[in-house]
């Protein structure tokens, strides 16, 4: 008789239910792993909402999580029980396209990865190869779960290639992407960083992790301080993380002529968004768009959680049990939490 466990199954918008499901047998470069620890995300609470793009429910929630590796598929090399792991949510193919032009995050067969809601989940053979990581024992299983996310922010980042003294502002400043992005513009040495939000809890967390001026958007126009903050000119780079319209067109307006922008926070396909031309083509303003991120900027994500250059811990601020998944979400929701830890095996 097949085993069974608890996981936390999406049915559709607001709708999770946790049942017992067949734990999952893993087949060939497949790993099993117990997951010790969960952490929920923006595209969590999207996904909640609204549903996934490219999934249709049912299926097992959550993707960002440390755990154990308890049972190993044929062909795994590099791996043994009992090993700590953390993995990022996709894999490139390595072959395609775009993967031998170096944009693994746009492969044409990207792998996902998901069920990290669950007291067992399943490693796809492409992620075991690419973008899984042993995690030392220095580092816990929730911290580890934030690897994910940084994959996306180290992509960012090394596309901006922020420069010593620079002076940064970023936009949705205090949720978990946000807050990468400030410690990885102080790690290349950014004589400044604004962090820009609407949520005063989450812009202390912003302000401890070394955020030298918090503006809250909501008692202040953005516009008019970033401008003071910067003798005028506006700021070398323009991180913008909150994904909205209103706040595309705010990044056009807080950078400096000669700068950068990156637009981090996606927005609904077919949304347009008003750009002044003359600005961006007279003021040489640089674009940068990117989505997700490589194999190669998975390891340099791991390797900035084990070197504990990215602090993971103030990221966390909440703890729950599987069945209280939509309790954490809600809280998320509610702006009460910047990310909330799930232990599926307690
Ligand atoms: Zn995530
Ligand atoms: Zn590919």
């Amino acid at each position: 008789m097949t085993k069974e466990m608890r996981a936390a199954v999406y049915l559709g918008p607001e709708k999770i239910e946790i049942r017992s499901v067949p734990i999952p047998e893993p087949k060939t470069g497949e790993l099993l792993v117990k997951v010790r620890a969960a952490t929920t995300c923006g595209t969590d609470v999207k996904t909640y909402l609204r549903g996934h793009p490219k999934f249709p429910p049912p299926f097992i929630f959550g993707h960002e999580f440390g755990g154990e590796v308890v049972q190993i598929g044929a062909g795994v090399s590099g791996f043994r029980e009992g090993m700590r792991v953390t993995a990022n949510v996709f894999a490139e193919c390595g072959e395609c396209f775009y993967c031998i032009r170096r944009q693994g995050n746009l492969c044409e067969n990207l792998i996902y990865n998901f069920g990290a809601l669950g007291e067992y989940m399943i490693l796809p053979a492409s992620i075991v190869r690419r973008t899984t990581f042993e995690i030392p024992l220095h580092i816990p299983y929730a911290h580890a779960a934030l690897l994910e996310p940084l994959v996306a922010v180290v992509h960012g980042w090394h596309k901006l290639a922020i420069q010593p003294g620079e002076r940064v502002a970023i936009i949705g400043a205090g949720g978990p992407i946000g807050l990468m992005h400030l410690q990885l513009a102080l790690h290349s040495g950014a004589g400044q960083v604004i962090s820009i939000d609407r949520n005063p809890m989450r812009l202390e967390v912003a302000r401890d992790l070394g955020a030298t001026s918090v503006l809250n958007a909501r008692e202040v126009d953005t516009v008019t301080e970033v401008r003071k903050l910067t003798e005028g000119y506006g700021a070398d780079v323009v991180i913008e993380c909150a994904g909205q319209e209103q706040t595309w067109e705010v990044s056009m307006e807080i950078v400096r002529r000669g700068g950068r922008v990156l637009w981090f926070g996606g927005l609904t396909a077919g949304t347009k968004v008003g750009v002044d031309a003359g600005r961006v083509h007279y003021g040489e303003i640089d674009l940068l768009n990117m989505h997700g991120g490589t194999a190669k900027d998975a390891r340099a994500a791991f390797d900035l959680i084990v070197s504990g250059a990215v602090k993971t811990r103030p990221l966390l601020t909440g703890e729950l049990p599987l069945e209280k998944v939509e309790l954490a979400l809600q809280r998320m929701i509610a702006g009460q939490a910047v990310k909330m830890v799930i232990h599926p095996d307690s």
